[in-house]
C-alpha cells in the first residue's frame, strides 16, 4: 500500500487566483498623515508626547491588516487510498474589521472536509482564514468566501464551516452585550445531503470552539 501513496513532492499548487484583494498599493505616508488628520479632528495634539508615532504606527498597522499573507494559495497532496473519512481543523483563530463600525471581531474558524484522492496541506487553512479576515468584512461573507475557497481547491463541494465570532461593535458599542456569539455555518455537498456528517461536524466545530 505504501506504494500507491504519494508523497509531498507530488504537490499541486492549486493557485486559485484570491478574490477581493484590497485594490490599490497601500500608501502608508498618506494613511498616516490621513491619521494625524483625524487626530486633530477628535480634539487631540498629534504633536503631543504620547502621540508622535501614532499615525505612523497606525498605518504600519493598516498596511499589515490587509495584506496578512500573500501565500493564500493552498496545496494539495495526493493520497490515492483515502475515502470516507472527515477531516476537521480547527482552532483557527482570526481577527477582521467589521465594516459597519470599523471596530474589530474576532472570529473562531473550524472548517471541514471530505477529502477524495488527496488532502490539502493542513497550515493552509489558517492562512487563508487569515487572508479573507484582513479586510473590511461581515462575518456572514467571510463564511462564504472561506468556504467557496476551500470548495475551489478541493474541486467539490464537500466542505463545511463553522464561524463563531465576538463582535466589538455589540460589546463595546450599542447593545453592549459582551457575551454575545454569533455562529455563521456553510455545509456544502455532502454536509448538506448527509445528516450524520454534518452533525459529526458540528459536533467537532463545538470542542474546537469550546
Ligand atoms: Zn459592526
Amino acid at each position: 500500500m505504501p506504494n500507491s501513496i504519494a508523497g509531498p513532492e507530488t504537490a499541486l499548487d492549486a493557485a486559485l487566483p484570491v478574490p477581493g484583494q484590497p485594490a490599490a498599493a497601500f500608501d502608508t505616508g498618506r494613511v498616516a498623515s490621513l491619521i494625524s488628520q483625524l487626530l486633530v479632528e477628535l480634539g487631540e495634539d498629534p504633536a503631543r508626547e504620547g502621540l508622535v508615532g501614532t499615525p505612523d504606527r497606525v498605518a504600519a498597522w493598516w498596511s499589515a491588516f490587509l495584506s496578512p499573507d500573500g501565500a493564500a494559495t493552498a496545496t494539495c497532496f495526493a493520497e490515492s487510498q483515502l475515502a470516507d473519512q472527515l477531516v476537521i481543523v480547527g482552532g483557527m483563530s482570526v481577527w477582521s474589521l467589521c465594516e459597519h463600525h470599523m471596530l474589530p471581531m474576532n472570529l473562531q474558524v473550524t472548517a471541514g472536509y471530505v477529502p477524495e484522492g488527496e488532502v490539502v496541506g493542513l497550515s493552509k487553512f489558517g492562512r487563508i482564514a487569515a487572508h479573507f479576515a484582513g479586510r473590511l468584512q461581515v462575518q456572514e461573507r467571510f463564511t462564504e468566501q472561506f468556504a467557496e475557497y476551500i470548495t475551489g481547491v478541493i474541486g467539490r463541494k464537500d466542505v463545511a464551516v463553522a464561524v463563531r465570532g465576538v463582535h466589538l461593535c455589540m460589546s463595546m458599542r450599542g447593545v453592549r452585550m459582551e457575551a454575545a456569539r454569533t455562529t455563521t455555518l456553510h455545509s456544502g455537498g455532502r454536509f448538506a445531503t448527509d445528516p450524520l456528517l454534518n452533525q459529526q461536524f458540528l459536533a467537532a466545530a463545538q470542542w474546537n470552539a469550546a
